[in-house]
C-alpha cells in the first residue's frame, strides 16, 4: 500500500484516497499500473525502431532526454519508471565497459553498438524501497536529427519516491501526448 500512495506525485489526494481503498481497489490500481508499463512498452519499442530507420536513438534530443532523468539532478530522491524502463528497453543497443566513475552503486560505461557514443550509466538504491538508474550521454557521436526536447519534460507511468521535482520541470502527459512526442510527430 505504501508503494502504491507514492507511486503518483498528487500525494495528498492519494493518501486520502488509500485511507479507503480496499482489496478490490489495489487490484484496479495495480492492473493500471501494469497496463501503463505495457503502453510505454510498446511506444518506446515503436519509437527505438523508427529511430534506427535512419540513424540510431543517439541522434534524437528527446531519447536522450527520457533516458537521462536523473533525480540528482534536481536534487531529490525518486525513480521515473519511464526512464527505468527506457533504459532496461534500449540496453541491448549499447556495449558495456568498467566505468572509471563510483559515485553511484553500479558505474558501467556504456557504448552505441551503431554510432559508438558514450554514455555513463548508473544505479543507485537511495533505500531498500527506492532505488533507479540513470544513462548520461558523454560524448555524441552522431549529428542530432530529431526534433527539439520540451519543458516541462513529459512522463507518462510516473515518479516514486521521498521527494519530486517541481511540474515545471516533469510534468505526466497523456499516453497519445507521449507517444507523439517519442515517435517525433
Ligand atoms: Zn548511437
Amino acid at each position: 500500500m505504501k508503494f502504491f500512495n507514492k507511486l503518483f506525485r498528487n500525494k495528498n489526494t492519494s493518501t486520502e484516497a488509500n485511507k479507503y481503498m480496499n482489496n478490490g481497489d489495489l487490484e484496479d490500481w495495480n492492473n493500471k499500473f501494469v497496463l501503463k508499463n505495457i503502453e510505454v512498452k510498446n511506444i518506446f519499442i515503436k519509437a527505438l525502431n523508427l529511430y534506427n530507420t535512419e540513424f540510431c536513438q543517439c541522434a534524437y534530443p528527446r531519447f536522450q532526454q527520457i533516458v537521462g532523468i536523473d533525480c540528482r539532478d534536481f536534487g531529490e530522491s525518486f525513480k521515473c519508471f519511464d526512464t527505468d524502463l527506457l533504459i532496461d528497453i534500449v540496453k541491448p543497443s549499447f556495449y558495456s565497459e568498467k566505468s572509471t566513475l563510483t559515485d553511484e552503486c553500479t558505474n558501467e560505461k556504456w557504448i552505441c553498438k551503431k554510432c559508438g557514443s558514450t554514455y555513463e550509466y548508473g544505479w543507485s538504491d537511495f533505500s531498500i524501497a527506492v532505488d533507479r538508474k540513470k544513462l548520461k550521454l558523454v560524448k555524441l557521436n552522431i549529428i542530432p536529427q530529431g526534433k527539439m526536447t520540451i519543458k516541462p519534460i513529459p512522463i507518462f507511468i510516473g515518479l516514486y519516491g521521498y521527494s519530486y521535482p517541481a511540474r515545471t520541470e516533469i510534468n505526466s502527459v497523456t499516453l497519445t501526448e507521449f507517444e507523439e512526442y517519442m515517435t517525433e510527430r
